[in-house]
């Protein structure tokens, strides 16, 4: 259920290696694809070849999403030096440049497997490469704990999915991926043309280990600079232990109060398949003594009960398991989930009816970039998404409806969405990103009384409320300063 064959023909007879096209599981751990990779080469007794490749032509190209693939490449190059498996990676120079490496590489392939994805650019990219390559191609699916294959219905509410996840789980929690595919590889180094090298030069160690020079020479967006935050295998597996030995415990109780910042920060490690759900599944179930056995019967849609943990484990699965994999359902299985004709009819009906009402600001969208809505929260959280690539998660919600309330319409409001958080979140151009903007216009949402200016029945959030409930003293503190962001981003 997890192999989809792009192409399905034999693996080539006399080849030199089995090439794994590392586009979307960017790790070395508990992956499907690398681990069907390792038992192709296994099976017909060839090396292993791992091409990682970075393009430069794609929408947001930008310095902070570059730095992030390339500090998880050092960490690749690293292990798979260390275990014998010759590894490629790949920065595209300049857009286009990188045009016809992995078809040159294929030819001596005798199979070419992928990671499969619903995400950005990659289905068109995959879909492309099986028309061209002219071998097999398979592509791999490790995106979730249910397969993506599992179902084409598309679920338009989160509670008919947790039903439908609880029925089907167990079955597909059965066959997780090795916790190391690599373990005891002795197929050696795969060789590669120098022809190939010469004309696709591959980045060097130094430059992985301090990518700022290679970034500065690259045609990409470089105001949204390097992150704070490091990216990679190593860094995504430390957070997530760090947030289980210390973080987990107060999750539930937590996570909404911006001062606290309880939440894992795993998400850009997950956009970029450094860190995966098996992998965060497992760490968990080592720390709760959780087996799949543990789980309870279906609960039809509730949100406790089911997994057999504590509620703030229950809580935290629930995150990463129902709202991460019910936008993935959409982006999968739903033709252009992130056009405003793809929302709920209601929603796009009462937005319709409200697009007249007075707004008592319109913020234009260079304003809201630079952080200057007459909103002093909604300023911090827009200086922290600028300055840290990211915004606490219950302010995200806030800052997708001030959003809405400061736009002319419902579908100028989500391109603005769209483009400040793809732009500038670490995490961006995910799944995620779709169905979290979607939400704050009423995707998996439902109608809300009593009937409002401007937001009709969409649920509304308010700064007001928003400051009376949570703990956010510190957090206005630290992003509430205009000189930070307008010196680091020269805006
Ligand atoms: C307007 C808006 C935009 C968003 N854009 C993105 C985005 O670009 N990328 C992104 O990954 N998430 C996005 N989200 C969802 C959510 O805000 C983030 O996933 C979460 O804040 C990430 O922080 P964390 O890793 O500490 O989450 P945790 O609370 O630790 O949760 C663990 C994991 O569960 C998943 N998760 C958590 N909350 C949600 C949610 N509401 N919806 C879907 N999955 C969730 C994420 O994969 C997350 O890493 C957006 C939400 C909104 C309202």
């Amino acid at each position: 259920m997890r192999v989809r064959l792009v192409d399905d023909r034999p693996p080539r007879a006399s080849a030199s290696y089995v090439l794994y096209w590392m586009i979307a599981a960017r790790r070395t751990r508990a992956s499907f694809a690398l681990q069907r990779a390792r038992e192709w080469a296994q099976a017909l007794r060839l090396p292993l070849l791992v091409l990682e490749p970075l393009r430069a032509g794609y929408r947001w190209a930008a310095d902070r999403h570059h730095a992030f693939v390339i500090q998880g490449m050092h960490d690749q190059a690293a292990r798979l030096g260390a275990l014998g498996v010759r590894y490629l990676p790949y920065v595209e120079p300049e857009p286009g440049a990188g045009q016809g490496l992995l078809a040159a590489l294929a030819e001596r392939a005798a199979l070419v497997v992928t990671d499969d994805s619903p995400m950005f650019f990659l289905p068109r990219m995959i879909a492309a490469a099986g028309r061209r390559l002219g071998c097999r191609l398979e592509a791999i699916d490790g995106n979730g704990l249910l397969p993506l294959a599992a179902t084409d219905r598309v679920f338009t509410r989160a509670h008919s999915f947790r039903a439908f996840l609880q029925k089907t789980l167990p079955e597909h929690l059965e066959r997780v991926p090795a916790p190391d595919p690599l373990a005891g590889y002795e197929l050696g180094a795969a060789k590669v043309p120098r022809a190939v090298l010469e004309r696709w030069p591959m980045a060097r160690a130094s430059q992985l280990r301090d990518p700022g020079p290679l970034l500065a020479t690259l045609p990409i967006d470089h105001a949204p600079a390097v992150v704070p935050l490091r990216g990679g295998e190593g860094a995504g597996l430390r957070r997530l232990s760090a947030f289980l030995d210390e973080g987990l415990d107060r999750y539930a109780t937590a996570r909404n109060h911006p001062d606290e910042d309880a939440g894992s920060g795993l998400s850009p490690y997950l956009h970029f398949g450094q860190v995966s759900v098996h992998g965060i599944l497992h760490g968990l179930a080592q720390r709760e003594g959780w087996t799949p056995a543990s789980l309870g019967p279906p609960q039809g849609g509730a949100r406790e009960g089911y997994w057999g943990m504590e509620p703030a484990a229950e809580a935290f699965l629930d995150e990463l398991v129902t709202w991460r994999e019910i936008g993935l359902n959409a982006c999968a299985h739903q033709p252009h989930p992130e056009r405003f004709e793809s929302l709920p009819a209601w929603a796009r009906a009462t937005m319709a009816k409200h697009e007249r009402d007075p707004r008592p600001y319109l913020v234009d969208l260079d304003a809201l970039q630079a952080a200057r809505s007459p909103d002093p929260l909604w300023n911090a959280a827009q200086r922290q998404l600028l300055v840290e690539g990211r915004i606490h998660n219950y302010l995200r919600m806030l800052w997708g409806k001030k959003i809405y309330e400061w736009s002319a319409s419902g579908a100028e409001a989500l391109e603005r969405m769209l483009v400040l958080n793809d732009r500038w979140a670490v995490d961006g151009r995910d799944p995620n990103s779709t169905s979290g903007i979607t939400w704050v216009l009423g995707r998996y949402d439902r109608a809300w009384g009593p009937e409002r200016p401007i937001f009709g029945t969409l649920r509304t959030m308010t700064s007001e409320s928003t400051r009376r409930k949570l703990r956010l003293r510190a957090y206005l503190e630290r992003y509430g300063a205009d000189q930070t962001v307008q010196t680091r981003l020269a805006l």
